[in-house]
């Protein structure tokens, strides 16, 4: 059994730290405290195995008192939230005021304690609680259980930086509430549903009938404040709209504003929560005028927005890089900085994990102020751990992949072409761990992780779930490292600096 050494503090009269246990992590709280947990009482003198002789060592190392029992306690949601109202560092916090942020998903719940090794001294306020609803769907977790894989990770690291909660892509008005009533302390709208796309391939005359039945009062508004104007964003740089243009920005944005309005006004207007609005899950780019648009109408409205994400020019598949010209992402991406920057919200990239060839891009053109949203990354780097070292589970894993990806791709799309993915009955076990930098094997396995999680035996346990937790408990050493390189480069190339 390990302790780690960070973990070690006190409160009062008790002390607290975590220990790696044959079961996984574990709390062991010793003093009065320990009447706040639940868990199981032992005496300690009673147990002299190196187990208990190590855990009442370090109590007595820590607070110089001996201890006749403690309390070994698992990391379940109760005990977080016996934690959260403890120590107030352990609290998610709204990260407003910080120029840079970053989304770290830990789909597995296991990745936050490598996350925080590698930004602790980083100039990156980290989000290290980030889930979406399908997310959550697909790995079985509830917020309550992502909220308290970081709150563990944060107590074991003795990380006292703030770190944010972001309930992501939501969108209604009752997934906000449970997300808020859970704690976090970012949400992301997800207002795709409300944009009529529609009526940005349809024809004029359809866009002009369809815009002849809007209020007489809102069109006149509107066309008040945005015909006939120039809008400087800074750089000598100016919007300006043109009247048929425009009418299809109202048509195809003006119902996604209403529902971020009413969101706004409704759930978080009177909370410090940080707020973003999400019009990146759409099938055509977001313009410039539209972009504007969207954020003039928002704040003319009252809405305190964080960041916006709008879907820039180019793929952002998942797990992969940047797919398009990066010289044509830059000018598309320069105009969406300026706008955040002129009304002073932050621009939002989602799907950024692994976008390599663009990060520099971002860090630039924002002036170091962004956020950015990884997720699946770090489970592409579970497996890369689980190819090195447990190579017959990760056979099973990637065939099980192949073999059920029409079903994972009813939930995200990726390239059609895999057939440049080599036969694995073709491939040695030390070449294995090469899979997890080939395009289209990242991008199977990064889309079927639900299935993966999920797939049960025909007796009902499940099929792999259970040995790739172990798996990683035994190699956490392994994970912990390969996530602090492969986010340690996204981090250097947007240039993120020391504090
Ligand atoms: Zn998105």
């Amino acid at each position: 059994m390990t302790i780690y050494p960070a973990s070690i503090q006190t409160r009062g009269d008790s002390v607290y730290m975590m220990a790696d246990t044959a079961g996984g992590n574990a709390l062991a709280v010793f003093g009065p405290d320990m009447e706040l947990f639940e868990g199981e009482r032992i005496s300690l003198p009673e147990k002299v195995s190196g187990y208990t002789n190590t855990l009442s060592a370090a109590a007595a190392q820590k607070s110089g008192k001996e201890f006749a029992d403690c309390k070994i306690c698992p990391l379940t949601v109760e005990n977080s939230k016996v934690i959260r109202s403890l120590f107030d560092y352990t609290n998610p916090k709204p990260h407003k005021g910080h120029d840079v942020t970053i989304g770290l998903g830990d789909r597995l719940g296991l990745a936050s304690p490598g996350h925080i090794r590698l930004i602790r001294g980083l100039d990156v306020f980290p989000v290290l609680a980030q889930q979406s609803m399908r997310e959550l769907n697909l790995t079985g977790r509830t917020y309550d259980d992502v909220l308290a894989a970081a709150v563990w990770a944060v107590f074991r690291e003795n990380y006292t930086d703030g770190y944010g909660a972001d309930g992501d892509h939501l969108k209604t008005h009752d997934e906000v509430k449970h997300a808020l009533d859970c704690g976090c302390t970012m949400i992301t709208l997800d207002c795709s549903e409300h944009i009529r796309n529609e009526y940005a391939a349809a024809q004029q005359s359809a866009v002009d009938v369809q815009y002849a039945t809007l209020p007489g009062g809102l069109v006149s508004s509107f066309e008040e404040i945005y015909l006939k104007k120039t809008f400087p964003i800074g750089g000598g740089s100016e919007i300006m709209f043109e009247e048929a243009d425009f009418r299809r920005i109202v048509l195809v944005y003006s119902a996604a504003i209403d529902h971020a309005v009413s969101i706004f006004d409704g759930l978080i207007k009177r909370t410090q929560t940080d707020f973003e609005v999400s019009i990146d899950e759409t099938l055509s780019v977001t313009t410039p005028q539209a972009h504007f648009f969207v954020a003039n109408e928002l704040i003319r409205r009252g809405v305190d927005i964080t960041s916006i994400a709008p879907r820039f020019i180019g793929e952002f598949q998942k797990g992969i890089d940047y797919i398009g010209e990066v010289t044509e992402f830059e000018r598309d991406f320069a105009v969406h900085a300026k706008i955040a920057a002129h009304f002073g919200y932050k621009v939002s990239v989602h799907s950024g994990s692994d976008k390599f060839s663009i990060f520099p891009a971002i860090g630039r053109l924002t002036d170091g102020r962004y956020h950015i949203k990884t997720a699946g990354t770090n489970w592409l780097e579970a497996l890369r751990v689980i190819a090195a070292k447990e190579p017959k589970l990760y056979r099973e894993i990637h065939t099980f992949a192949l073999e059920n990806l029409p079903e994972a791709r009813k939930y995200y799309t990726i390239t059609d072409d895999i057939s440049d993915i080599a036969d694995i009955d073709s491939v040695t076990d030390a070449d294995l761990p090469a899979y997890l930098n080939h395009d289209s094997a990242r991008q199977v396995l990064h889309i079927t992780y639900g299935l993966i999680l999920q797939s049960k035996t025909p007796d009902g346990s499940p099929l792999f779930r259970s040995r790739i937790y172990s798996a990683l408990h035994k190699h956490e050493a392994d994970y912990l490292t390969a996530l602090e390189q492969h986010i340690g480069k996204h981090l250097g190339l947007l240039g993120v600096r020391e504090k």
